[in-house]
């Protein structure tokens, strides 16, 4: 359905779609605009144009239309006191990472957190009727217009204000009119300044008509109406109609304050303190002037740097001025926008990561520090979390709690980015165009290097708007949901044994039987689910290989045949599977409790397995475990089995859950179900959870982490095992720990051997050196070793290639007899392995003509080898072992010169 044609035909009957008793009652007038023929309601009777198109739009900059200033944490205060006077419950916000939807990374609107999909529905769920909410939500598609536009957050909050009409609630009148109330009496705008326009909504089957609200141009609101299900020719209205009304407190504010943009009062005193250490007077004429340019051009460009150079030519500013004032202010707002919204995203559990939800934190966080480094802004990212978090508090006390995590995260993704930065410039020096869209989605998704990184560069001058709308799409969430293939059509639902007294043997009729497939009408084998494998064990006389569970039936699947349909057969669950796999299940549990109080606040269970004989925990986390993370991590979740505490199990309804534990219970992923069963482990652990639980921790034993890895950006594996597995495998350890310690006393033995032998030699060397430089002119032998002195003035030779010597002998040896004699030339020759080594030392004297290195490769080549060195040292060999004695003989004519 075309949103154009719901609108065309709403517009023929204005009377039944839009015209409220409000607009009765105050002689509102329903007008075309001239400009853009949309219809619009209002008072003024000399207004011609819809809000878009009037002259005084955006006027309020620098001349606010109310009496009172208000700024974001004062805007909210008056908005939540006048619905709370009005019957309204004020319900605090729901985090900005959507865990309860699978097919959204954050939440986008006010409405989404009440809305529970269940399987192709999507169903509402309200804690109150009605209610208001300052509701956090991130939106990622505009990212190129935070800071320039002057209204573009990518994270803003909506007032949600909702209800749904029956006793409780109300319809189309009275929200209309409380919101022109809230407009009019809460924040004093005059009654003739507020406009509402007509529009429609369309979504997920239903749709409905929509009421816009301006002033002075700038949208504050959208009162939707989810009335009709059906297409336009035939329609219906829908059982559950709902009033979502989100407007943005941003703007609330902004229009009190009337300063040149949005971020100007809703980051409180962070803006201008940034401005002024940035050298710029917050109060100049100059950026008034600008950016009313900018939110006029807004309407009339799409393309955002149109919007830009047409604000420039119609402010009249000089380069000078861009450079000076508006570059460096734009930056000093994105920067403000995004680390916001970081700290809302990271103390709700989001990591900066190149998957899923987690890239669009780490594109902002380099945006924030390539921001800094082409402005050369010298800003402390810790000290601007601190002031904005003082700040944000006073709406979302929360803040507090993750203060130190939120800066822990920026500061190590920070060292990532900066570690990066070489790389990059090496990919970048070789670019040799101008690169396109793709590219730079290219040059992000494979090497890190974002668009900012270029323009900082200068290898870019501007991001093309199409790229983060694009790359936002590449990153969208796309579960697949798994197909059941098997017709179970008119079965009945399976009663679960196991969530009652879980017997391991009973008798069951069977319901249906085909391939290899058995449905019962009641069954103690737990189905594969939230990471738990099946039972396995016997029905009848077969084996139990597979458990299934599609909607409310259980499939087992059985080994060599089935029994018959009708007949009722004795189950036999395998308890010492079950056991194996129950007590690895708490494992889970607690270990990412423990994870968590060790590591940080952002850790979450990504995913999870648990068989009979070995487990693994996925978590998010920044980093590979250190050791000590590792060893303290074990220690807490030990002293958890050791505690013995109670693992109690109750049902709740959905909304009662998540308003008494949070969304923390929803570590597993979603719950499709209205009755949601919570597993705690006294306040260790709380979490919802469908499978088998041991009663008490202490039935654990024992947990022991047996690896960890880091298995993708932003996610560690933990593997470990429990219970009478684990104490096997600390046993098994400790074997290997004693065999690697003989091992070592062994080691260390013949190292000590070795040390002795040295130390004798050592002894030796001065007793042998002298006895051998004291021989008589001639050849003479000193244990094992030849000596030929030669009358003076000309060199003596000295070999020996005896066993007993090894290489620590002839280095150590020749060493100290060519000090002692210079005139010496030392040749030591032994085997080494399938080798035969040679070590050659010339003394001072001697190496004027007879250089070691020299005799090295001459020896060498005897012994069918290579050799070399320098003057007084060298060493080579071959493998020709019966070349021994010619190499010897060799050297000594080459010496002696016989
Ligand atoms: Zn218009
Ligand atoms: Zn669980």
């Amino acid at each position: 359905m075309d949103k154009k044609e719901i609108l065309s035909k709403f517009s023929t009957d204005p009377e039944r779609y839009y015209k409220v008793k409000l607009f009765e009652d105050e002689r509102f007038e329903r007008k075309s605009c001239v400009t853009c023929k949309r219809f619009y309601w209002t008072m003024d009777e000399n207004r011609v144009n819809c809000p878009d198109h009037s002259d005084d739009t955006y006027s309020f900059i620098g001349n606010p239309p109310t009496a009172k200033r208000f700024d974001y944490t004062q805007a909210w205060k008056e908005v939540e006191s006048f619905f709370v006077k009005n019957g309204h419950t004020s319900v605090n916000r729901y985090p900005v990472v959507c865990r309860w939807r699978d097919d959204l990374y954050f939440t986008i609107a006010s409405i989404v957190d009440f809305q529970r999909v269940m399987g192709s529905k999507v169903v509402f769920e309200f804690p109150a009727n009605p209610l208001v909410v300052p509701q956090t939500c991130l939106r990622f598609k505009d990212l190129e217009n935070v800071g320039i536009t002057g209204r573009h957050f990518s994270s803003f909050c909506m007032i949600g204000q909702h209800s749904i009409p029956n006793s409780h609630g109300y319809w189309k009148d009275e929200c209309i009119d409380l919101d022109y109330r809230l407009v009019t009496e809460q924040f004093g705008v005059d009654k003739k300044e507020v406009v509402f326009v007509e529009d429609v909504w369309e979504g997920g089957g239903s749709f409905g008509s929509s009421l816009e609200f301006f002033v002075k141009g700038l949208e504050l609101g959208n009162a939707v109406f989810t009335e009709f299900q059906g297409d336009l020719s035939n329609y219906k209205t829908l059982d559950q109609q709902i009033i979502d009304m989100g407007a943005g407190l941003e703007r609330f504010a902004w229009l009190t304050m009337g300063t040149p943009t949005a971020y100007d009062c809703c980051c409180g005193p962070i803006t201008n303190n940034l401005l002024q250490q940035a050298g710029i007077d917050k109060n100049d004429e100059l950026l008034v002037t600008y950016f009313t340019k900018i939110a006029k051009h807004l309407e009339q460009f799409s393309d955002l740097s149109e919007v830009r150079k047409n604000a420039i030519k119609s402010a009249g500013l000089s380069d000078e001025q861009m450079n000076k004032i508006i570059i460096p202010v734009e930056g000093i707002y994105l920067i403000v926008d995004h680390i916001r919204t970081l700290i809302f995203a990271i103390s709700d559990g989001a990591l900066p990561s190149n998957v899923g939800g987690g890239y669009n934190l780490r594109m902002m966080l380099r945006r924030i520090i390539s921001t800094m480094d082409r402005l050369s802004l010298k800003l402390d990212m810790n000290e601007i979390v601190d002031a904005q978090i003082d700040y944000l508090k006073n709406t979302y006390p929360e803040l507090e709690k993750t203060r130190e995590d939120v800066k822990t995260i920026i500061g190590i993704e920070s060292g990532r980015y900066e570690n990066s930065k070489l790389r990059m410039e090496k990919i970048v020096s070789k670019l040799n165009q101008k690169p396109t869209v793709d590219d730079l989605i290219r040059l992000y998704e494979s090497d890190g290097v974002t668009p900012d990184y270029l323009k900082e560069m200068k290898v870019i001058s501007d991001i093309p708007s199409t790229f983060y709308s694009k790359l936002s799409q590449l990153h969208q969430s796309k579960k697949q949901k798994e197909q059941d293939q098997v017709s179970l059509e008119g079965l009945p639902e399976t009663e679960l044994l196991y969530y009652g007294d879980d017997p391991k043997e009973f008798d069951a009729k069977i319901l249906k039987s085909f391939d290899k497939y058995v449905v019962l009408d009641k069954t103690s084998f737990y189905a594969r689910g939230g990471g738990q494998e099946p039972d396995h064990g016997t029905i009848g006389k077969f084996e139990v290989v597979d458990v299934s569970k599609h909607g409310n039936i259980i499939v087992h699947e059985l080994k060599n045949g089935i029994p018959k349909e009708g007949n009722t057969v004795s189950c036999v669950v395998n308890s010492k599977r079950r056991d194996g796999i129950t007590k690895n299940h708490t494992s889970t549990h607690i270990l990412n409790s423990s994870s968590r109080n060790v590591l940080g606040s952002w850790v979450w269970q990504h995913s999870a397995f648990k068989e009979e004989d070995h487990a693994r925990l996925d978590i998010t986390h920044h980093s590979a475990l250190t050791d000590d993370e590792i060893t303290k991590i074990e220690k807490l979740a030990n002293s958890a089995v050791e505690k013995n505490m109670p693992v109690t199990i109750e049902n709740f309804d959905r909304g009662t859950a998540e308003q008494k534990y949070g969304f923390k219970i929803y570590q597993g992923g979603i719950v499709p179900v209205k009755s949601i069963r919570i597993v705690s482990i006294e306040d260790f652990d709380i979490e919802a959870c469908g499978g088998t639980h041991v009663k008490k921790t202490g039935e654990i034993e024992l947990i022991k982490i047996t690896r960890t890895k880091r298995i993708q950006d932003g996610v560690v594996r933990i593997e470990f095992v429990s219970g009478g597995t684990a104490i096997d495998y600390v046993k098994q350890h400790d074997d290997d720990l004693i065999k690697k310690s003989v091992e070592l006393k062994d080691k260390t033995e013949l190292k000590e051997k070795r040390q002795e032998q040295k130390q004798e030699l050592r002894e030796k060397f001065p007793i042998l050196v002298e006895s051998i430089t004291q021989s008589k002119i001639g050849t003479s032998i000193v244990d094992e070793i030849i000596v030929d002195i030669t009358e003076s003035g000309k060199p003596n030779f000295c070999c020996t290639m005896s066993d007993q010597y090894g290489e620590f002998f002839h280095i150590s040896f020749g060493e100290k007899l060519i000090e002692k004699d210079p005139w010496m030339v030392y040749c030591g020759v032994f085997e080494d392995g399938d080798k035969i080594r040679a070590i050659i030392y010339s003394g001072d004297q001697a190496a004027k003509d007879k250089k070691a290195g020299y005799i090295a490769k001459i020896v060498s080549e005897v012994l069918g080898g290579a050799g070399g060195g320098n003057q007084r040292f060298a060493q080579g060999g071959g493998k020709d072992k019966s070349k021994k004695n010619d190499a010897i003989e060799k050297v000594k004519s080459m010496v002696l010169e016989v």
